[in-house]
């Protein structure tokens, strides 16, 4: 893996907006629990707010935006700094919801990855060094994710969404990682199904929620 170095005694370059307040729901330093970085350090940031609205969702206290979970880009930033973070992933939520490009160009003034977790329902809005895209039945995504992201991720509640997968890795570019990752509470039922498919369907790999065995964040 790439090693980052951090631009150290640098003040970052606060991008045009680092002043506007995104609406945060948590951010915490960990390790990333799925997909293709599984297992390396991350600053999380996970913006509340979500439109998609799926009923199996892990983390449904973030659909809603509270006044008082707004923190100034600028602040965020200096957090990140603090906890001399290396990657920040943005999570949601759904993060496309909000303009990004001055927390991403702020991170990256400081040599800082930022890699974006989303459904891919809104435009893409800032250049990140990641895209994971997780498509929901519950909104259709835009096509430009098939060709932006780096990375389809796409949880399995049945078995019937083995094929939706498939519809949707035909539409990916080469380069596109895929990963196929069951549904937490169904873990124990559909665990053994995507393992039998993707040694039949070698192009897929595992994601598993890795983070939540580990009981961490
Ligand atoms: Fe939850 Fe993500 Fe679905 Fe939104 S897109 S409802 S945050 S799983």
């Amino acid at each position: 893996m790439e090693k980052v170095k951090i631009k150290k005694n640098t003040t970052p370059k606060f991008a045009y907006g680092a002043r506007d307040p995104l609406p945060v729901m948590e951010h915490f330093l960990t390790l990333q629990g799925e997909g293709n970085w599984t297992g390396t350090a991350a600053y999380f940031i996970r913006l509340a707010g979500c439109d998609v609205g799926c009923h199996w969702c892990d983390v449904k206290e973030s659909w809603g935006v509270a006044a008082e979970q707004h923190m100034r880009v600028l602040d965020l930033i200096e957090i990140v700094i603090a906890h001399k973070a290396q990657h920040v992933v943005i999570t949601g939520g759904e993060p496309t919801i909000y303009d990004l490009r001055p927390l991403v160009q702020s991170l990256h003034s400081l040599g800082i990855k930022v890699h974006l977790e989303t459904a891919g329902v809104h435009p893409l809005l800032g250049d990140l060094d990641w895209v994971c895209f997780s498509p929901k039945k519950f909104k259709a995504p835009l096509d430009e994710y098939y060709t932006n992201a780096h990375e389809l991720k796409v949880v399995i509640y049945n078995r019937h969404d083995l094929q939706w997968a498939e519809s949707h890795a035909s539409r990916c570019a080469d380069h596109v990682k895929l990963f196929l990752q069951p549904e937490w509470d169904r873990r124990e039922k559909m665990l053994p199904m995507i393992i039998a498919y993707i040694q039949n369907h070698p192009h897929w790999r595992l994601s598993q929620q890795t983070h939540k065995y580990m009981g961490i964040r």
